[in-house]
């Protein structure tokens, strides 16, 4: 255990529910799998209803004394956090690594990105706006923190994608329930844990469970705010069920982002950046690049230097250093790719690199080979549909206005990018893309500093920067007759 670390955990192999600064036990347990070698992980609490009215209660009863803190006391309790995950990096990458199915590199992305992400967050104070200031009367326009806030989580960033919530709706004042997934909750009760000796008691609360703990947040009316990061289908839910209490609800969801390469990019400069953000985390990122289009006289030669790179990207499980691939985190995941797979043979996808895995899998673990498919129907699943793993297809353009609707007739709107030496041009197409974020040689570059979020199905509301703490509040205007 790092010896820098100032408050003590007592191992990283048990687990419990935080509530009120309390380890609590349920009755039930259960085991998530590591997803590396398919072998069962430690166990974990299973909450029930009460479980969650009792969390609910205690950031309730926490809320006023938190809210009334300045922005400067809680940004100091945050600090301390973030000293107290950094002294137990090693700890925490490690366990990392085992639940989401991450090797040293990825984990690294990701405890860098976290790390980073709460630092600057911290610097951020949202003030009051003066909106009229005459000698008869002034408006100023504040924003107050609205609650209890959760956060439900998925599986691909277990750490990153909660901290960012907790950060945010902490700092401006709202008490929070984490809700891990069933699939990756480990990393976030350690983080409860560690928060249980920093924060007032019922401010930061993690419970895990299983698939029906997510509705029974999004149903309790004692919570103010979801902030639910997940797939579409879900979202869907999540907004149908805050309607009943009307409760505040932003959606981060899934993506099919586009990347467009125009015919004077550079391919020595060009190919290993895409490659890399299409078979990020093996393309179990939101913003992961999932569809590839390339201008027909640049086509070949990019496959061809695409096949290449691919080709040597190593996969491998937690312990390996040189794997840039990871295994798929879950079984529900595997399958659903499975299938995506099995499209190959089916629908006859041409395949450049990779294919359809053996049907004889002896090996333990999630992995299946990156596969680039040459060209695939523009009405395939694996253009239509977020596929979410490690299989890309390659699609040749000739037309900016065609390839600008191609990339537009997706129902989601995550992120896009254009990609080419005429930065204006790309410039140019990449404001024309329905997407909440864009980028010109570059992708998935997101950071504390600017909101994110989905345009049409990919989500509602941002996170991050200004905007996202603004998400965590309610806007009060004071309106007073001098
Ligand atoms: P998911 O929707 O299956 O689950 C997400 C979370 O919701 C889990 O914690 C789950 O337990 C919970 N949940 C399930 N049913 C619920 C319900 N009825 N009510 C409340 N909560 C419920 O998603 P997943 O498979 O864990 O994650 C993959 C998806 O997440 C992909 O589509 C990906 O693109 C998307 N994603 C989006 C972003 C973003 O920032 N836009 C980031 C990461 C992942």
């Amino acid at each position: 255990m790092s010896t820098a670390a100032k408050y003590k955990l007592a191992d990283f192999e048990t687990f419990h529910n935080v509530i009120n600064n309390e380890l609590t036990a349920t009755a039930k347990t259960r085991r998530a799998i590591d997803p590396s070698t398919e072998q069962a992980l430690a166990e974990v609490p299973v909450s029930t209803q009460e479980d969650v009215d009792r969390a609910v209660a205690a950031a309730q009863a926490a809320f006023p004394s938190w809210r009334d803190l300045s922005q400067d006391d809680r940004a100091s309790y945050l600090n301390k956090f973030v000293d107290s995950i950094v002294a137990y990096q090693q700890e925490f990458a490690q366990l990392l690594g085992k639940e989401a199915g991450k090797p040293p590199q990825a984990v690294g992305i990701e405890l860098f990105l976290l790390s980073h992400q709460i630092r600057q967050t911290l610097n951020f104070r949202l003030t009051e706006e003066q909106i009229e200031d005459t000698d008869e009367r002034s408006i100023v326009l504040r924003y107050v923190p609205i609650g209890v806030g959760v956060g439900i989580v998925p599986w691909n960033f277990p750490m990153l994608l909660g901290i960012i919530k907790l950060v945010s709706a902490l700092l401006v004042g709202n008490t929070f329930i984490w809700k891990p997934s069933p699939y990756s909750p480990y990393t976030a009760l350690k983080l409860g844990e560690l928060g249980a000796m920093i924060f007032p008691k019922g401010v930061f609360n993690v419970l895990s469970g299983e698939e029906d703990l997510g509705p029974m947040l999004t149903a309790h009316p004692g919570v103010a705010k979801i902030s639910f990061t997940g797939s579409v289908a879900t979202g869907k839910k999540v907004m149908q069920a805050c309607a009943s209490t009307l409760k505040r609800v932003s959606l981060e969801l899934g993506g099919n982002d586009v990347a467009i390469i125009l015919p004077d990019a550079d391919l020595a400069i060009t190919v290993p950046k895409v490659a890399t953000m299409a078979y990020l985390h093996s393309g179990q990122v939101c913003f992961c690049i999932k569809r590839i289009y390339v201008h027909e006289d640049i086509y070949d030669a990019f496959l061809a230097a695409f096949v290449e790179f691919v080709k040597s990207l190593k996969s491998g499980g937690p312990a390996d250093a040189e794997a840039a691939l990871g295994p798929v985190q879950n079984s529900m995941q595997y399958a659903k790719l499975l299938d995506m797979y099995s499209q190959v043979s089916k629908q006859g996808w041409k395949v450049a690199h990779g294919g359809e895995p053996s049907s004889s899998k002896t090996n333990s673990g999630f992995f299946l080979p990156p596969t680039v498919i040459d060209n695939p129907p523009e009405d395939s699943r694996l253009v239509v549909e977020e596929q979410f793993g490690p299989i890309v297809p390659l699609l040749k353009w000739s037309d900016e206005e065609d390839v600008l609707r191609r990339a537009n007739a997706s129902l989601m709107g995550l992120g896009g990018s254009v990609w080419s030496k005429d930065v204006k041009r790309a410039e140019r197409l990449t404001r024309r893309l329905e997407a909440g974020t864009v980028w010109v040689n570059s992708h998935f570059e997101v950071g504390p500093q600017v909101g994110f979020g989905g345009h049409k199905s990919s989500g509602i509301g941002v996170e991050s920067g200004l905007d996202g703490l603004k998400g965590w509040c309610n806007a009060q205007a004071v309106w007073v007759k001098k």
